[in-house]
């Protein structure tokens, strides 16, 4: 398992981080399997959506914070129930399959973390699993 190391710079964010859980496969040497892609995080998530256009990732993040509203007297007094809200929607995690040793992913997708009470150091902990069928 390795992880892979975010800053985020905002207090809401998407973070394109394909290329890094593509070089912990690639790094792996695994032809065929699974790879897992998982935040320890409680007010940040996993999405796979599209990386040509980010103006894609920004409606997200304008619609996902109209859902859940920064302050509407929720009881949680950190002052960040609106991000653990967030994150438990939208999940901890992805799993791609790989083939011929690569992700195998849409031609338009890509894999983001999902900040949502930075800006923070945050990790993304990945893991690879062969699939030793013939
Ligand atoms: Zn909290």
């Amino acid at each position: 398992m390795e992880r892979i190391e975010i800053s985020t710079s905002r207090k809401t964010c998407l973070v394109d981080i394909t290329r890094d859980v593509e070089r912990v496969v690639k790094g792996g040497g695994v032809e065929k399997g699974i790879c897992f892609v998982f935040v320890p995080h409680t007010t940040a998530a996993i999405i796979i959506n599209e990386n040509a256009d980010p103006s894609v990732g920004e409606d997200i993040l304008m619609e996902i914070n109209k859902i859940v509203p920064f302050s509407n007297n929720y009881s949680h007094l950190e002052g960040n129930a609106a991000a653990h809200i967030k994150s438990s929607i939208i999940g901890q995690s992805a799993t791609l399959f790989i083939e011929n040793g690569r992700l195998v992913l849409g031609r338009w997708q890509g894999i983001y973390f999902c900040e949502f009470d930075g800006p923070r150091r945050r990790g993304v902990w990945v893991k690879v699993i062969e699939d030793l069928r013939k």
